[in-house]
């Protein structure tokens, strides 16, 4: 939110949160989004050969499209020899180049599609799991798409849409420095209480809970991380719900098992988590037995450099081309992620014959402990506007400090640091100290990833929940 937006008062930001609901609404619903809606929720019953041939037709149409008309993939595939008419699906899809999150950052221009115009683009970013910034563009026309896809996980469980509901958010709704309840806010167009990850603290929890509990929402939707020091906070102040939400649909992070556990105890509700990203090639949703089904009508979930697990399983790196962006087509792109894969005899009790990922083993991170109290484990928001920043590692060795693993470009390096120790004091807490060590690069785990948090705090001080 702009810097305004803090002077105002609470009905005036509330009225701003709606105009901004109006336009997410404008985006993401409407008729294309019930069509698509009513669509997915009659293919995702069919059978795994009408599968199959679905996914194959939407390669094929993918790549034909990719080769005329985006100078990327076009180079691409000539520079290995491989012609569109080679690709005949998903089981070909190998013979294609990977693409990696390097090669968006460094050919963005030349990843848009030659036949669709700018204004039918829209302008996203993520950190993605390395805490850099990655930019790129999300077809306007996806948008709908995606959130069906969404949806569709939701309606597994009987909800739709239409109903109020609490989103924990990573934005900011209220002001930092508000000492005044409420300490959320309300979108109407989104039926949404927002809840902003700056305002789960100890001094605000009671205030929070008695507010949220009294509204009732039957469900709440967000990042498991806010969600877990939400009801955290909340066991620990002795605090008790009287209108629990009846579900809990997490996404964006990988959930820890110590999360869904404290976050049952606290709700008891029943708690769903979905796979997706921001870049949208692929998506996974859980099905009422929480198995992970592949979105298969929006993309594929390729595993690469596969391992077979005991019991069958099979663990290898994500790999997903998505066939919802013609504008920006992600074609076999490396999101980052290590993935197990059910057994191809494993038949879900649901009966959807989609494939079935049993768990992500991506993005598991640690988290730091505030001034005030928060459990954080994200910091990809420090780091979206420093371009030079290639690299970052949020290490946590004693509490009231955290120190910044940078792996920078020199001569940008005081600059972005100033500009990080900004936003620290603005968006997540002016006592915590910050420190920076810039290094040639940072280590690697098995898998080849970067930790983005790590915390050396004893375990005495980590604030663990006891007997949530
Ligand atoms: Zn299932």
């Amino acid at each position: 939110m702009p810097r305004w937006y803090d002077a105002l008062p609470v009905f005036a930001q509330n009225w701003v949160c709606d105009a901004y609901g109006l336009k997410m609404r404008r985006e993401r619903f409407g008729a294309a989004f019930d069509e698509r809606l009513a669509a997915l929720r009659e293919s995702e019953r069919w059978s795994a050969d009408r599968i199959a041939a679905h996914q194959d037709s939407a390669v094929r149409e993918l790549i034909e499209h990719a080769y005329e008309h985006v100078p990327f993939y076009r180079e691409r595939m000539q520079s290995v020899g491989v012609r569109p008419g080679d690709i005949r699906g998903v089981a070909d899809l190998p013979l294609l180049p990977i693409t990696t999150k390097a090669d968006v950052r460094l050919n963005a221009s030349r990843m848009r599609a030659d036949n669709i115009h700018r204004r039918d683009l829209i302008s996203m970013h993520t950190s993605g799991t390395t805490g850099t910034a990655l930019h790129f563009d999300v077809d306007r026309k996806a948008l709908p798409f995606r959130w069906a896809v969404w949806w569709r996980h939701r309606t597994r469980f009987g909800v739709t849409p239409g109903r109020w509901h609490a989103n924990f958010t990573g934005h900011i709704v209220v002001p930092e420095g508000a000492t005044q309840p409420p300490f959320w806010r309300r979108s109407r167009p989104m039926q949404q209480y927002l809840v902003g990850m700056q305002q789960v603290t100890p001094g605000k929890i009671a205030s929070l809970v008695r507010d949220l509990d009294a509204l009732g929402p039957t469900f709440w939707v967000g990042y498991p991380s806010i969600i877990h020091s939400y009801c955290g906070l909340a066991a620990e102040a002795g605090l008790t719900l009287e209108h629990p939400p009846a579900f809990v649909f997490t996404g964006a992070e990988n959930i820890l098992e110590m999360q869904r556990r404290d976050i049952l105890a606290v709700t008891g509700a029943t708690l769903s988590d979905q796979y997706g990203f921001t870049e949208g090639a692929g998506n996974a949703s859980h099905c009422e037995h929480l198995a992970y089904h592949e979105d298969f009508e929006y993309g594929v979930l390729e595993c690469v450099d596969a391992e077979i697990l005991e019991g069958g399983d099979v663990q290898g790196r994500i790999i997903a081309t998505g066939f919802a962006s013609r504008g920006f087509p992600l074609i076999r792109y490396d999101i980052g992620d290590v993935g197990v894969w059910a057994s191809q005899s494993f038949a879900c009790p649901c009966g959807r014959a989609s494939r079935v990922l049993r768990r992500i083993e991506g993005r598991v991170d640690d988290y730091v402990i505030t001034p005030e109290g928060r459990r954080l484990m994200r910091f990809d928001y420090l780091f979206k506007d420093t371009l030079g920043v290639r690299e970052a590692q949020v290490v946590q060795e004693r509490l009231g400090e955290i120190v910044i693993h940078l792996v920078v470009d020199p001569q940008l390096a005081k600059r972005e640091m100033e500009t990080i120790r900004g936003l620290v004091r603005e968006w997540i807490s002016p006592k915590l100290s910050v420190r920076f060590a810039i290094v040639p690069e940072l280590p690697r785990r098995p898998n080849g990833k970067i930790q983005a948090v790590v915390s050396l705090l004893p375990k005495d001080q980590r604030g663990e929940l006891v007997g949530v």
